[in-house]
Order: structure tokens, then sequence, then C-alpha cells
């Protein structure tokens, strides 16, 4: 059932779920936060399918780390800069770790879903809470949950 308009919808309902019971134990939030958390848990929602080659998320996220890579190897050259070096070679790891990936394999686990979402929780809780909602929700309509 997947499709990333499926797991687009399915974030925003799990949005609209979790920001009720917020609300409900005296969470309050602005409009500018809420957009912000909305916008994370749709981004996270759609995360797991980077290990579908020809996913949309795969795709762009692919597209992004080889013009990263490329353009920081190009200045690298011309301007040499050890953190445009970092830059390269971390956006080609990610190019090849994407390449080794399986389908709804560690991607597709509960427990990647809270390490995904763990770093935002250093800055904000309700990120955290957010991104994870988002992730989960795209567990539950691949049917990875229980
Ligand atoms: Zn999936």
């Amino acid at each position: 059932m997947g499709g990333y308009k499926n797991h687009i919808i399915a974030s925003l309902l799990l949005v609209v779920l979790v920001s009720w019971v917020l609300m409900k134990i005296g969470f309050t939030a602005d409009f500018r936060d809420l957009v912000f958390c909305v916008i994370l848990s749709v981004t996270y929602s759609l995360l797991p399918d980077l290990d579908i080659p020809t996913s949309r998320i795969r795709r762009l996220t692919s597209r992004l780390l080889l013009t990263s890579s490329l353009s920081c190897l190009i200045l690298v050259i011309q301007k040499t800069n050890i953190t445009l070096l970092l830059i390269c070679l971390a956006s080609t790891l990610l190019l090849y770790f994407f390449w080794s990936l399986r389908h709804r394999g560690f991607l597709h686990t509960l427990h990647w879903a809270f390490i995904m979402s763990l770093p935002l929780g250093f800055f904000n809780l309700t990120w955290f809470l957010f991104a994870f909602t988002g992730y989960f929700s795209h567990l539950l309509v691949d049917r990875q949950i229980i």
C-alpha cells in the first residue's frame, strides 16, 4: 500500500492525532512551530524509502549528494579546503551506502525510526516527537510494525 502520497497522508493524519493529544495535555505551540513540525513529520515519513532506488526521496537525495560531492570536488581542486574535502567524502560515502541498502531492511524498523529522530530531540523534544511520528506512520502504512 506504499507510495509517497499514502505516506504523506498517513503522516498528516498522525500529526493531527499527536497534536490533538498534545493540546489536551496542555501543550501550546505557535503557528510557525506547528508548520515546521508538519514539514518535519512529512519529510521523516518518506525517509524509510531511501532504500528503494526508484523512490522520489531516494532520487532527490541522490541528486543532492551527487551535486554536493561534485561541487565540493571541483572547489577542492581549485582551492584546497579540508571542510570541502570532508563534505565531498561524506556525500560520496552516503551515495555508496544507499547502493548497498536492501528494501524494507533496517530502514524500515522501529529502532531505526528512533535513531533517526533522536538527534532532533537534542534540540527540541517536540521536533523529535513529530519526526518519530512521521517515520512511525511510514512503518504503519508499510505494515512493518506488529
Ligand atoms: Zn516503505
